[in-house]
This record gives C-alpha cells, structure tokens and sequence, in this order.
C-alpha cells in the first residue's frame, strides 16, 4: 500500500507517533504543522511543510501539489482550560482551520479524512462505559469545537462528498520508546507526564485534584489508552476507509484512578517523591471510561497494550531519557 497521505500536526504527540506508524506501514506521508506545539525533532526524516491550517492559500497549494489520496488530520488547539479562556482562538482553529482543510483536499480531490476527535464531545456521562451514541453536550468549547467539526463531517458524508472516520480519543498516554517518540507539552498539564516530572525530580510534588468523588478511592477514574494503540487505531481506519467510517470511541476500556496512576510511577520509577492533595480540578467529570466495541466489531482493533505499568513504564522510558523533552 502506498497510498499518499497528508498529516496535519504530524509534529505532536499523537501525530507524530502515528505519522511514523504509517509510513513503516508503506503510505507515503507529507507532514503539516506549524510547529506551535509541536516539534520538529518529532517528524524525524518525513517530509515536512511548516504552515498553518489557519493559511487556507497554503493549505491548498500543498494540497495541489502532494495529492493526498487521505489525510490525517490532527491538527489543533487541545487544551480544556485555555478552550475556557479563549474560545474564538479554538473556534479558529479547530472549526475554521479544518473547514480550510476540507476545502483544500476537495480541491486536491481528496475525499478520505481521519479526525482526531475526542471524548470531551460527549461532557458530563450518561452512562459508564461510554458508548458511540450517547448524549454528545461538550462542557467546554474544545469539546464544541471538536463536535462542530464531527457535525460537518457526517453531513459532509452524507452528501456522499466524503468518506471519514473520527476517533474519539479517551487519555492519550505513554511513549513510542522504539521510535524516540513521547509526550512533550508546554505546559503540561496532563497527570501522567506531570506526575513522572514530580518522579524525575524536576517538579517538587505531584497534585491529585480531587479526592471526593465517588470512586473507590475517592479519586478519579479515566481510560488511558497507549498512543501506541491510538496510532493504530488510525492505520486500520485508513485502510477500511472505504467500507467502514463514522464516530469510533478509542479507550482501554478500563479505567484507572489518579492514585493508582501515581502508585504505577512510583513502582516503575522506582522514585518517591511528594503527593499533595488539592481541590477539584473545575469541569472534571469524576469517571471517563469507553466502550471500544464499536471499533473492535467494525475495524478489529483491540489495545494491545492495556496494563497501567505497561503505559507508564513506557513513558517513564521516554522522559527518563528525554528528561527535557525534545529540546532538552
Ligand atoms: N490530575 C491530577 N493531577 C495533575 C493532573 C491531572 O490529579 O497534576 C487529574 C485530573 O483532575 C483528571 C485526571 O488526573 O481527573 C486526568 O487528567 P488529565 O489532564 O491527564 O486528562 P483529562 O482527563 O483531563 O483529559
């Protein structure tokens, strides 16, 4: 297979690790990504064009020139607090930046698009594990933002001018060990890197935000799935495209709380450091857990790598040898 495939934010952490995958899988891979938060050392020897999704003239012509047969497109601003603060900065670029792509790969006459969405669309849980067809009301504008995008992408289907799938990430988590690939934020704000940094010794403790929900021990609970397992999640959409699309939840399917988070790092590190305990974190739903059946039944995928300390271990991996991420 060497279809042409375009990836927006191939330079971040998702991204990257799966531009990678895919190109050992033999698909031809242009990278895009206007390195905001992304890192050039990332996108290692894949071709790479700096640009803006927000430039819809660039776009296209990149388009016009690769030919993407199918894009990837990762690209986005991906951080609940500042969707908070900011929301037509996220409205820009999640919703305006991918219109501008839709518009560029129609041009190019590409109609194959896998999204990177996520379980943010679905807010506040009806129900544990969560399925495909549950309530989707976002309690943040990243959530809208990402929504807005599924929204034109199944009418979009529906007019038969696009065949897509959009994979509903739960937490992202864990390293690319054999490819020198991990988790590098700025800052970071996500449990697992932050909690290795406290392990590391560059931070001076790790925080739980809340320990009154009402989880088995108080803290709560999410589905880490390994970014190893998210990147081939997007090899299996490219390559059913065709038959198979729509919206995909992508999690473990288990969940694990803040503390059995940290009791991992420290078993896998080796390391004690300090745990303060503080408030709730505002907007944080108490347990985040998928039903990944949809995409098991349609597309085979199954994690591979489900264990806690298989996730962290490989991000402690990562971080112990890149204790300043790419830059350092
Ligand atoms: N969390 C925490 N301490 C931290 C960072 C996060 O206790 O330093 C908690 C956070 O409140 C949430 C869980 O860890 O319950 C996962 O947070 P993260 O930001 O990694 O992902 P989210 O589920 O918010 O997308």
């Amino acid at each position: 297979m060497s279809m042409r495939v375009l990836v927006t934010g191939g330079a971040g952490y998702i991204g990257s690790v799966t531009a990678h995958m895919i190109a050992r899988a033999g698909y031809q891979i242009l990278v895009v990504d206007n390195l905001s938060k992304g890192h050039r050392q990332a996108v290692g020897d894949l071709d790479l064009e700096v640009l803006d999704i927000g430039d819809a003239t660039a776009l296209r012509e990149s388009c016009l020139r690769f030919k993407p047969e199918a894009c990837l497109h990762f690209a986005a601003r991906s951080l609940v607090g500042e969707s908070r603060l900011e929301p037509a900065l996220y409205f820009r670029t999640n919703v305006e930046g991918t219109a501008n792509l839709l518009g560029a790969l129609a041009a190019a006459g590409c109609r194959r698009l896998v999204f990177s969405s996520t379980a943010a669309v679905y807010g506040e849980p009806a129900g544990i594990p969560i399925l495909e067809d549950d309530p989707r009301k976002p309690i943040n504008p990243y959530g809208s933002t990402k929504l807005e995008v599924e929204r034109i992408l199944e009418e979009m289907s529906r007019a038969g001018d696009l065949r897509y799938a959009s994979l509903r990430y739960f937490n992202a988590a864990g390293a690319d060990v054999d490819a020198g690939l991990g988790e590098d934020h700025d800052p970071e704000t996500h449990l697992i890197p932050r909690v290795i940094e406290a392990a590391l010794g560059r931070e001076p403790r790790a925080f739980i935000f809340g320990t009154d929900y009402p989880t088995l021990d108080g803290t709560c609970i999410r589905d880490y799935v390994h970014v190893k397992d998210l990147a081939r999640a997007h090899v299996l959409a490219l390559e059913h495209i065709d038959e198979e699309g729509g919206a995909f939840n992508l999690g473990n399917g288990q969940g694990f709380s803040v503390r059995q988070v940290i009791e991992a790092v420290k078993k896998v590190s080796g390391r004690e450091f300090e745990v303060v305990e503080r408030p709730r974190r505002e907007g944080d739903p108490g347990i985040l857990t998928a039903s990944s059946e949809r995409i098991a039944g349609a597309l085979g995928w199954k994690a591979e790598h489900p264990g806690l300390e298989d996730i962290v271990g490989s991000a402690w991996s990562w971080h112990s040898e890149h204790p300043r991420g790419y830059t350092g």
